[in-house]
């Protein structure tokens, strides 16, 4: 059968330079302190994105703690994924979490935004992580660590669809780029880079 999904080619440099030209608004709305980088996909852009928040925070220490999620699932016996209806924990930030991430401006970092269901159960997490901690504070305590400690989310792309899952109102999110409902391949993902940034530019070419 015929893969019917329109795929978009992105580029390493693609990526570097959405991020350079989202990060001063970053900076200035949210100004993170940490970043949680979801494997394995927003390796890569939080490392790159730590690069320039550090030139506009004038070279603020900014720690990138990781986290493994999957929707997808392999297919045993062959290289196909299909995706998963719960979202599965493949790492986490260890017994401290809720310590690291309390009064903490903590940006949580993802390649791209499909259904929204990653974002979703990495925020929510996180925030379970921060209550637990909050509990072995002194109550007069609880109220304004609760309040200093902020979740913010960026994506390189957000796709423009119906998503599965929403996210509050109140947190601040970012995305590089909004595209339709396409497939991304990614660079990360390209057995052979010279071929992929050949193809990424010829369908480029054949658009305009
Ligand atoms: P979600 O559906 O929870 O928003 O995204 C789950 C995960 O699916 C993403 O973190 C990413 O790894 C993968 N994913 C979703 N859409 C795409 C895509 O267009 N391209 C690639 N390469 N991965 C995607």
């Amino acid at each position: 059968m015929a893969d019917e999904v329109e795929h978009l080619r992105v580029t390493y440099n693609d990526i570097h330079n959405l991020i350079r030209k989202c990060t001063p608004k970053i900076a200035k709305e949210f100004n993170p302190d940490l970043m949680v980088a979801i494997g394995g996909g927003g390796f890569f852009p939080a490392r790159v994105m730590r690069t320039f928040l550090r030139e506009e925070t004038e070279h603020k220490a900014l720690q990138i703690q990781a986290i493994g999620l999957s929707l997808y699932e392999p297919v045993e016996g062959t290289s196909v994924n299909v995706i998963g209806h719960e979202v599965i924990r493949t790492q986490w930030l260890g017994p401290n979490s809720g310590k690291l991430l309390l009064g903490r401006r903590n940006l949580i970092v993802d390649e791209v935004d499909d259904t929204r269901k990653t974002l979703h159960y990495a925020l929510s997490e996180l925030q379970k992580d921060v209550e637990e901690e909050l509990l072995t504070r002194p109550e007069s305590e609880r109220a304004a660590l609760r309040e200093a400690t902020k979740f913010g989310i960026f994506v390189v792309h957000n796709k423009n669809k119906g998503k599965l899952a929403d996210l509050p109102a109140d947190t601040p999110y970012f995305a590089g780029a909004t595209v339709e409902d396409v497939w991304l391949d990614y660079p990360w993902e390209a057995m052979d880079i010279e071929e992929h940034d050949r193809l990424a530019f010829a369908d480029r070419k054949s658009k305009t």
